[in-house]
């Protein structure tokens, strides 16, 4: 069910019962910790009129020594249930200060506005999380108004604990952006209760979203709902990114809607933090005022 209605996978004979090939999973996480095995790409968000990197996404990937790069969705889940979520999400929260306060050391202040990891509503949960936050920025010098960590709508947020954690973060100046928007259960009774600086506009919404269909539905509805998230987040105050921009028609369509910034594809794939480094350096160099 997890994968999704379109992918059923039939039983075969030889294959893992889930709970076995969990347990091998899980156990396999922590020696790839252990061993080191996993790495972070950094995906720009761009400045859609301009085409400036203004922030970076930290995704981790997943170096396994037979199988190869493992994508997040397939391991994510598994580190959710077995909890090692907690000190590889750590991992990924030191990892991507400790780089973002490298890029401004390097780079100047003005290079990147912010860097943000994705954080599982399971390390919400883990008492010392607050503290480790403040730990990364501390042991980094990132600023923390620099620090934008992703909280995906769904999982997140109920329950007086989890919002008391939110808060404390909000009131240390890290920002809280809601991932994948758009797709959850209660956007709108969430953006009441949660103090988040920035809203995600799910991929969803961003497929297609260039084509003028006649009289379809489906195409007015995104346009729609495009439209009425970027409405609703600057009459609260919220910054936008729309998600998986794949090509310059969608881009254009998004500014007409009132969107400034964006993530995709067309605007970079998630690289290296050493080609990072590299489109950084190139940019400074066409426009070094900016630096
Ligand atoms: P997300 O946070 O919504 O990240 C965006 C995903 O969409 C990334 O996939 C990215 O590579 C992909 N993407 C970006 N632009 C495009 C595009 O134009 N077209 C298409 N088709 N895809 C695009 P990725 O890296 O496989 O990550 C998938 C999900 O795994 C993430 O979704 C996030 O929920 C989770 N994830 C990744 N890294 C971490 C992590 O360090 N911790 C936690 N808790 N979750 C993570
Ligand atoms: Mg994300
Ligand atoms: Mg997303
Ligand atoms: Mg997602």
């Amino acid at each position: 069910k997890q994968r999704g209605k379109a992918n059923w996978v039939r039983y075969a004979p030889g294959m893992e019962k889930p709970a076995q090939a969990h347990a091998q999973l899980g156990g396999d996480l922590r020696r790839a910790l252990d061993a080191g095995e996993f790495a972070l790409v950094y995906q720009p968000i761009v400045h859609l009129a301009t085409g400036r990197v203004v922030g970076v996404e930290a995704l981790v990937r997943w170096f396994h020594p037979d199988r190869g790069m493992v994508s997040p969705a397939d391991f994510i889940p598994a580190a959710e249930r077995t909890g090692l979520i907690v000190p590889l999400g750590r991992w990924v929260l030191r990892e991507t200060c400790r780089q973002a306060a490298a890029w401004i050391a390097e780079f100047g202040p003005g290079v990147l506005e912010k860097a943000a990891p994705n954080v599982s509503v399971r390390q919400l949960h883990d008492p010392d999380f607050v503290a480790d936050v403040r730990a990364a920025l501390a042991d980094s010098g990132l600023p923390a108004r620099r620090l934008v960590l992703e909280l995906t709508e769904s999982a997140v947020l109920r329950g007086h604990q989890v919002l008391r954690v939110l808060h404390e973060l909000h009131d240390m100046g890290v920002r809280l952006a809601l991932d994948d928007f758009g797709t959850g259960e209660s956007s709108l009774s969430l953006l009441r209760a949660f103090p988040a600086a920035v809203v995600k506009l799910d991929k969803s919404f961003v497929d297609h979203i260039e084509l003028d269909e006649p009289g379809s539905a489906a195409a007015n509805a995104r346009q729609a709902v495009a439209r009425a998230v970027v409405q609703l987040a600057d009459a609260l105050g919220l910054d936008t990114v729309a998600e998986g921009i794949e090509n310059q028609e969608q881009a254009d369509r998004l500014l007409k809607l009132g969107y400034t910034v964006g993530q995709g594809y067309h605007l970079g794939r998630p690289v290296s933090a050493a080609e990072l480094t590299a489109r950084l350096a190139a940019e400074q160099r066409s426009v070094p005022a900016a630096a």
